[in-house]
C-alpha cells in the first residue's frame, strides 16, 4: 500500500506519520525544501524517518493516481522529473493568501502580510521602516509581531471587522492553543503601544514609484467607508491580508467536489474521488493545530488503519468550531468593492483595471471563462491565483448573481509554472531511482 502525501506543512507531516505508523509505504512531497508548510516556516519539521521526503519537489500535474512531480529548485531549470505511482493519495496543499484590491496596491512597497511575514521569520528581513498592516482576521497579529521583531515601527493595525463578533462565540476558543498565542501577541503589541483599531482599512496606497503614504478610514458592517473619517498616513510599506484562499489546482484536477470554496471531505478525509482525501487548509481555514489533527485522521484512512485515530478526531471537532467562528467573525464584506476608482487594477498580471473588467460584462460576459477572455483577467501569471476570487466577486456582484462557474478561477491542469523544455524533454526516471 503506497501514500502520496502532497503538502509538507501541519496537515501533511501529520498525515505521513499517521498513514507509515499504519504500515503503508509514505512519500512525502513538498515543494519547499524544509518540512513545516506556512506555520513552522523558519524552523524546519522532521518527518518519522520511514517516510520518503522529496524536498524541493512540485507535483504538477496527475493521471488517475499516478503524479507527475519535478525536483530542484523552483527557478532552475534543471530540475529533475519523477512519477509516483500512489494506492492513496492525501492532497495537503495548504492555502496563500487573500488579498482585495484597492486603488494603488499594485504599488512596490504593498506586501501581503504572509509574505511580510515570510521575509521577517524566514530571513529577518523588515519590508520597510514605518509598516501600516491592514485587513481581516487574527493572523494580522503574528505578522505585526514578526515585524517588530525584525526592527519595524507597526504604526497601526487595523481590522476591517469588529472584535466584538467574537464574543458570539464564547465556547469557539476554549481548549484552542491559539487564545494564548494571541494574548502573547497582544501584549507584544501593547509593549510597543501599537493601535490595534477595529472597523477601519488601508482603502489606498499613494507614491509614484514606491508607497510613501496610505488613506486609511473607518467602515460600516458591509465595509463601506464612513464619511468624513479618511485620513492620511507616511508609510514605506504596507501590509494587507484579508484571510486566505486555498490551493486548490489539484483538488479541482482531481475532480473532488469542493463546498463553499473548499474541498469537500467526510469524517476520514475522503473527497469524493476514491483514493483521494484531504486535510488542512484546502478543507477549510481553522489553523496549525486542526490542520495537523484533520492530517492525522486522513493519513490513517488513507493508509487503511484499522482503527481511526481517536484523539485526533476528537482535536478535529474543537479545531472546527474555532473555524466556523472565524469565518463568521472575519468575512469580507462586498462594501470593499466602493474603495475601487474606474483605474484601479483588479488583475496584477494582466493589468486589468476595474473599467476593463466592466466593459467586458457590458459585452455579456457572465461566467468564468468568457470574462478570461474579454478582458485577460487571470490569464497572467498568477493564472487568477490572487485576483480569481476578487474577479468572480466583482462580476458576480454587478451582475447581480454569482457566477456559474466561479470555481473554474483554481482549474489549471498544470498545477505549478513549468518551462515549456520541461514539458518538452521528459524523459522520467523509473521510481527506483528516487
Ligand atoms: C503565507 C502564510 C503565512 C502563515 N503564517 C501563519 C502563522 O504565522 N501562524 C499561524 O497560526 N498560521 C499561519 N498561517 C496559516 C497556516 O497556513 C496554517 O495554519 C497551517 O500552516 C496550515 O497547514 P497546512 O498543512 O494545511 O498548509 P501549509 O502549511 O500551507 O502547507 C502546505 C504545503 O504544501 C506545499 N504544496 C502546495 N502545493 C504543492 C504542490 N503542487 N506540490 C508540492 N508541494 C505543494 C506547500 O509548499 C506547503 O509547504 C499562514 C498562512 C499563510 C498562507
Amino acid at each position: 500500500m503506497r501514500v502520496v502525501v502532497v503538502g509538507g506543512g501541519p496537515a501533511g507531516l501529520a498525515a505521513a506519520d499517521a498513514a507509515v505508523r499504519a504500515g503503508a509505504e509514505v512519500v512525502l512531497v513538498d515543494s519547499e525544501p524544509w518540512l513545516g508548510g506556512q506555520y513552522h516556516r523558519g524552523t524546519p519539521q522532521h518527518a518519522d524517518s520511514r517516510v520518503r521526503h522529496l524536498a524541493s519537489s512540485t507535483v504538477w500535474a496527475f493521471e488517475g493516481l499516478r503524479l507527475h512531480v519535478r525536483s530542484g529548485p523552483a527557478d532552475s531549470p534543471h530540475r529533475t522529473p519523477h512519477v509516483l505511482d500512489a494506492d492513496a493519495v492525501v492532497l495537503a496543499t495548504g492555502a496563500h493568501d487573500r488579498v482585495v484590491p484597492f486603488p494603488g496596491w499594485d504599488l512596490p512597497g504593498v506586501y501581503t502580510a504572509g509574505a511580510a511575514q515570510a521575509l521577517a521569520k524566514g530571513q529577518g528581513v523588515a519590508v520597510g521602516r514605518r509598516v501600516v498592516v491592514s485587513g481581516t482576521g487574527p493572523f494580522l497579529l503574528p505578522v505585526a509581531e514578526s515585524l517588530v521583531r525584525v526592527g519595524a515601527r507597526v504604526v497601526e493595525v487595523l481590522e476591517a471587522n469588529a472584535f466584538g463578533a467574537w464574543a458570539r462565540y464564547p465556547g469557539a476558543l476554549a481548549n484552542v492553543s491559539k487564545l494564548g498565542e494571541l494574548a502573547r501577541y497582544a501584549t507584544v503589541l501593547g509593549r510597543h503601544r501599537i493601535p490595534v483599531r477595529g472597523r477601519a482599512a488601508v482603502i489606498a496606497a499613494h507614491g509614484d514609484d514606491r508607497v510613501t503614504g496610505v488613506t486609511v478610514a473607518r467602515l460600516r458592517p458591509d465595509w463601506s467607508v464612513v464619511d468624513g473619517t479618511r485620513r492620511r498616513i507616511a508609510v514605506d510599506a504596507v501590509c494587507v491580508g484579508h484571510g486566505f484562499t486555498p490551493r486548490l489546482e489539484l483538488a479541482v484536477g482531481f475532480g473532488c467536489r469542493l463546498v463553499g470554496g473548499f474541498v469537500a471531505v467526510d469524517g476520514t478525509g475522503a473527497t469524493s474521488v476514491p483514493g483521494v482525501y484531504a486535510a488542512g487548509e484546502v478543507t477549510g481555514i481553522g489553523g496549525a493545530d486542526l490542520a495537523a489533527a484533520e492530517g492525522a485522521v486522513a493519513g490513517a484512512a488513507a493508509a487503511r488503519a484499522p482503527e481511526p485515530p481517536t484523539r485526533a478526531l476528537r482535536a478535529v471537532r474543537r479545531g472546527r468550531r474555532f473555524a466556523e467562528a472565524l469565518a463568521a467573525a472575519h468575512p469580507v464584506r462586498e462594501g470593499r468593492h466602493g474603495w475601487l476608482t474606474p483605474d484601479t487594477l483588479v488583475c496584477r498580471c494582466e493589468e486589468v483595471t476595474l473599467h476593463d473588467l466592466d466593459a467586458a460584462l457590458d459585452l455579456g460576459a457572465a461566467d468564468v471563462r468568457t470574462i478570461k477572455l474579454a478582458s485577460r483577467a487571470g490569464l497572467g501569471l498568477c493564472q487568477g491565483r490572487t485576483c480569481g476570487l476578487e474577479i468572480a466577486d466583482l462580476a458576480a456582484a454587478r451582475l447581480g448573481h454569482p457566477l456559474p462557474d466561479a470555481d473554474a478561477f483554481h482549474r489549471r491542469p498544470l498545477a505549478t509554472p513549468l518551462r515549456l523544455g520541461e514539458l518538452a524533454d521528459a524523459p522520467l526516471l523509473p521510481e527506483e531511482d528516487l
